[in-house]
């Protein structure tokens, strides 16, 4: 069965996979959805005995039919090597009620790096499939960890150019290290005066600017994104939801065919989409728990069916979450929609103009297998700090806020279903908030300090990530305003 992939706004129809990806974005500013979500048509006895890499490719061939069995071997077997620091590309923790799904042990030791290590062999391949002669110009805006696991990613990789966007004062500091150290001669990094908001916004504009497209077209580049809007960060997403439900499985935590609740600490509504789209397939799920910090636009929406940015932005210990306008729900919209892109390019419309759309009953009906959450700083540290005391585990904040969100819906609903919880971040790279919620003791700490003080208190191994950040020199140094974005990139790519 073929999948093509639709634009949400309506006016770009019918796109095979690998053009979708190159993409990033359709032309008319929407998002590419594709045309039905294809079954998970394996025989479950099976797929509890496939490695990462095996289910990779199973669910793969079944989004991006235009890619050859080959073509897909080869970008799974490139992607998920021995970057990651474990057997398989991501682990599982018990803790008893609860199991941590770890997405973290990839090169920048956040979940991103599930997909970002992927999209450069999806990308470079779908350039050679058609037959593309500009240079990809990668244009992404970070909330920290997006940045780096894209810099990573597409460093030194021919035919390819990558410059970020990140928010001056947004990101921790080790976030920030980790971008201005990164080497590759195709690499900008580019701090900006804003929020992340204001991030993605300036580099939302640039796709949808058509005079500027043209302008660069002619001098040999082509715009793409590394951000979770592209459907190619998406897919390989779906994979780590399907192996961790077999991994319970295998563990003797759930009956095969048993559903699983999922929590996802959520902020541009990428990682729980593919949660969604692995439920689609087929997965037995109970709920899907998305979980919020203290910045809880999406928490109201899944109550109220009214999505409302109006509000103050809160910047928090998990700055990856730090988000208003979660992009990726458009794809969400326009499927509770009945894929009427009218509808949805009206509600999209309407968050641009008034930053507020409500949702019909129907729609918010179609969306009952979500349940929103929201845990405080308080609350997130608290967890963190019992989780230490009690189960000798470390989570990251944003992590964290996962586990304190399934803990206010347990005491609330009394739900027992089997879950887990999506960890997305190492305790390495939020190691001053992370410690600072175990004992004030270690506000004092220096960062290195800090670092051998998790290491200590974990007896996690630290990751290269962390050693390899210490002596690495500061290669960018920009820092810009807002309406400064799109002349630092043509001046950047201009003049080489
Ligand atoms: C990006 C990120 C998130 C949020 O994921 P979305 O796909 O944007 O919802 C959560 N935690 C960490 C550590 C992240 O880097």
């Amino acid at each position: 069965m073929q999948i093509l992939y639709n634009s949400t706004r309506g006016l770009e129809n019918n796109v095979p996979a690998s053009q979708a990806i190159l993409k990033g974005l359709a032309s008319d500013g929407g998002l590419f959805v594709p045309q039905q979500i294809p079954e998970l048509d394996v025989d479950p006895d099976i797929l509890k005995g496939l490695s990462y890499k095996e289910l990779a490719f199973e669910i793969m061939k079944r989004f991006l039919t235009d890619y050859t069995d080959e073509e897909l071997k080869y970008c799974i077997d490139h992607a998920y090597d021995d970057k990651f620091e474990v057997p398989e590309a991501a682990a599982m923790h018990d803790c008893g009620n609860v199991c941590f799904l770890e997405l973290y042990h990839g090169a920048t030791i956040a979940f991103k790096d599930m997909a970002l290590s992927i999209l450069p062999y999806l990308m470079t391949t779908a350039a050679k499939k058609n037959n593309m002669s500009s240079e990809i110009v990668i244009l992404t805006a970070t909330s920290g960890d997006t940045g780096k696991a894209a810099l990573a990613g597409f460093a030194d990789v021919p035919g390819i150019r990558i410059i970020v966007f990140y928010p001056k004062d947004g990101v921790s500091r080790v976030q920030e290290k980790q971008m201005v150290t990164q080497k590759g001669d195709n690499t900008r990094v580019i701090a900006i005066r804003g929020n992340f908001d204001d991030a993605q916004t300036g580099v939302k504009k640039m796709f949808n600017d058509k005079e500027l497209q043209k302008e660069l077209k002619e001098a040999g580049f082509e715009f793409s994104s590394a951000n979770s809007i592209n459907i190619g960060r998406l897919v390989p997403q779906i994979v780590y939801y399907v192996w961790a439900y077999y991994q319970m499985v295998n563990m003797g935590k759930i009956a095969s065919g048993e559903k699983i609740n999922i929590v996802v600490p959520t902020g541009n509504f990428g990682n729980i989409l593919a949660a969604y789209y692995a439920y689609r397939m087929g997965l037995p799920v109970n709920r899907l728990i998305c979980a919020s910090n203290e910045n809880k636009v999406l928490f109201d929406f899944f109550e109220t069916g009214i999505y409302d940015k109006n509000r103050e932005f809160i910047l928090t210990s998990s700055p990856s979450m730090d988000i208003l306008v979660s992009s990726n729900l458009e794809r969400l919209i326009f499927e509770a929609t009945g894929y009427d892109a009218e509808r949805s390019s009206a509600y999209m419309a309407a968050l641009r103009t008034g930053g507020k759309y409500e949702i019909t009953p129907e729609m918010k009906d179609k969306m009952k297998i979500f349940v929103g959450g929201t845990a405080d700083e308080l609350e997130t540290a608290e967890v963190i700090r019992k989780y230490y005391n009690e189960k000798d585990y470390i989570l990251d904040p944003h992590t964290a806020v996962g586990a304190a969100v399934y803990e206010k819906y347990g005491k609330l609903t009394g739900d027992e279903t089997p879950t887990v919880i999506a960890s997305t971040a190492s305790p390495y790279k939020f190691a001053r908030s992370v410690l600072a919620a175990i004992d004030k003791k270690y506000d004092e700490h220096d960062d290195m300090t800090l670092f051998s003080d998790l290491n200590s208190l974990s007896k996690m191994p630290m990751p290269k990530a962390i050693t390899e950040l210490f002596d690495a020199p500061v290669r960018h140094n920009t820092v810009i305003d807002i309406e400064e974005m799109k002349k630092t990139v043509t001046d950047s790519l201009m003049k080489g």
